[in-house]
């Protein structure tokens, strides 16, 4: 099995079982919906935050509902488990890293991108980049909502 056949299994997999995939999550702090005309996908996405440690404010739950494509949605499971458990500020810097890598500009943070690395082959296809940014790009709005103090947000990547 070639490392292509590898990433295609792991994004199908995500695709077929999606991690985190729930249209509820309550209580939650952001509600925002992303979406991508180009393809056709839309994304809810919810975030709950620990703000306890004002000083680290740590993602408690993610989790995300949605209609599109198979890489929008098996990237958007890939986040979710990526993510959970870390502080806003090294969840934003491992989004950055998916974003360069979905540009071609290498790999940074392989072994947190968990199976997002899965998706580096997608930088080939700049009309599916879009499709594999849909979930990290809402869960980097998502944080800086609650950042700003708000509840919700709708963003359409056209
Ligand atoms: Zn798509």
């Amino acid at each position: 099995m070639s490392l292509d056949d590898l990433y295609m299994e792991i994004i199908l997999d995500h695709y077929r079982a999606p991690r985190n995939r729930s249209g509820e999550l309550e209580p939650h702090d952001v509600l925002v919906h992303h979406s991508n005309p180009l393809c056709g996908d839309e994304l809810d996405l919810r975030i709950r935050v620990d703000g306890s440690d004002a000083a680290r404010p740590v993602l408690d739950a993610v989790a995300f509902e949605g209609d599109g494509c198979s890489i929008s949605m098996a990237s958007a499971s890939v986040m979710t488990e990526a993510v959970k458990g870390r502080g806003l500020a090294d969840a934003d810097d491992l989004a950055e890293a998916f974003r360069l890598m979905l540009h071609g500009e290498g790999i940074k943070r392989e072994d947190d991108l968990l199976d997002g690395v899965a998706f580096q082959g997608v930088a080939k296809f700049p009309v599916r980049v879009k499709c594999a940014l849909l979930g990290w790009m809402a869960l980097k709005d998502a944080m800086s909502t609650y950042t700003d103090g708000g509840a919700e947000h709708r963003v359409t990547h056209d």
